[in-house]
């Protein structure tokens, strides 16, 4: 039980920890800790995309359970101020789900589709299909894999913004628990901070967890 309690993944949180873990998400680039490099790439690229009045480039992200993904694509649809509609690969069952999904979309919405790896074959080839003509507002997809190696290259070849998340150190896992604390309202001394980030296997879901 206590191994599964640690995983990385969203799947071991009870409801109760997911509202938690709502509340712990950074909703800025200010306020996302680590990952200095991508973060500083993907903020020049929202800044273009705004500045030119354009959608941004599809972006793919990927690396391991609980790095900070999905915080990332909503921190993304906030800073461009666009709607950001959320699913999965694996959710996406027939093409007709995937085209009634894109056809909604408005002008700038940011799509994020979780465990993009797991899109149905079928699915994503409908995306490809020269037979199939629809026309779509400009909209940005946000990608998040753990596995970006099953990946098509056609699906691949279509994200502009390829962006790798890597583990955090233990100092940068201390400054996200205590950060957690406080908007928790629980006490937390900088010396304890550091020995659950220690404990926290570089990944910041199991450090708020923990
Ligand atoms: P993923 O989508 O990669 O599985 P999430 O974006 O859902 O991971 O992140 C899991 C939790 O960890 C989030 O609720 C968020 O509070 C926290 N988190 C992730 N990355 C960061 C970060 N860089 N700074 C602060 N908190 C983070």
């Amino acid at each position: 039980m206590r191994e599964e309690y640690l995983r990385g993944d969203q799947e071991s949180l009870s409801s109760g920890d997911k509202e938690i873990e709502k509340a712990l998400r950074p909703l800025s680039f200010d306020d996302f800790t680590g990952q200095k490099k991508t973060v500083e790439n993907i903020q020049i690229f929202v800044l273009a995309a705004k500045k030119r009045g354009e959608s941004l480039d599809h972006v793919l992200l990927h690396g391991p359970p609980g790095l900070g993904k999905t915080t990332l694509s909503h921190i993304i649809a906030n800073e461009l101020e666009s709607t950001l509609k959320i699913t999965s690969g694996p959710v996406l069952d027939k093409p007709s789900d995937l085209a009634g999904l894109l056809t909604n979309l408005e002008e700038g919405d940011v799509l994020f589709i979780d465990e993009i790896h797991r899109l149905n074959p079928i699915v994503e080839e409908y995306l490809y299909s020269a037979t199939v003509q629809i026309n779509l507002n400009p909209f940005t997809l946000v990608g998040a894999t753990t596995r970006s190696g099953l990946l098509t290259s056609p699906l691949r070849a279509r994200f502009g913004i390829n962006a790798r998340l890597e583990y955090y150190d233990a100092h940068l896992l201390s400054t996200i628990v205590t950060r957690s604390a406080a908007i928790l309202g629980t006490p937390l001394d900088p010396e304890a901070a550091f020995e659950i980030a220690r404990r926290s296997r570089g990944t910041p879901r199991i450090a708020n967890t923990l």
